[in-house]
C-alpha cells in the first residue's frame, strides 16, 4: 500500500467541495471557502479519485516513497 502526500493549489480551489465529498476525512472546505488537507499524508486510494475529481486540478498526490506524481 502507498502513502500518499497530499498538496491543494489553494489559488486554484473554487471551493466547490467535490474533493470534501469524496474524502470527508481527508479534505474540507474552510471558512475561508477554500479547501484544505485534513493531514498532510493518507494511504487512502480516495485521495486519488479526489485529485482526478477536482475540477480546477488544485490537488496533487504525491507517492510518499518514490516522490513521484500519483494523481
Ligand atoms: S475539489 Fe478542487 S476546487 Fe473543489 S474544493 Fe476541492 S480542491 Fe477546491
Amino acid at each position: 500500500m502507498s502513502t500518499y502526500k497530499i498538496v491543494i493549489d489553494r489559488s486554484l480551489c473554487s471551493g466547490f467541495g467535490t474533493c470534501a465529498e469524496l474524502a470527508p476525512e481527508i479534505f474540507e472546505v474552510g471558512g475561508d471557502g477554500i479547501a484544505e488537507a485534513r493531514v498532510g499524508t493518507s494511504d487512502d486510494p480516495a485521495v486519488l479519485e479526489a485529485a482526478a475529481q477536482c475540477p480546477m486540478a488544485a490537488i496533487a498526490v504525491y507517492d510518499l516513497a518514490t516522490g513521484e506524481q500519483a494523481a
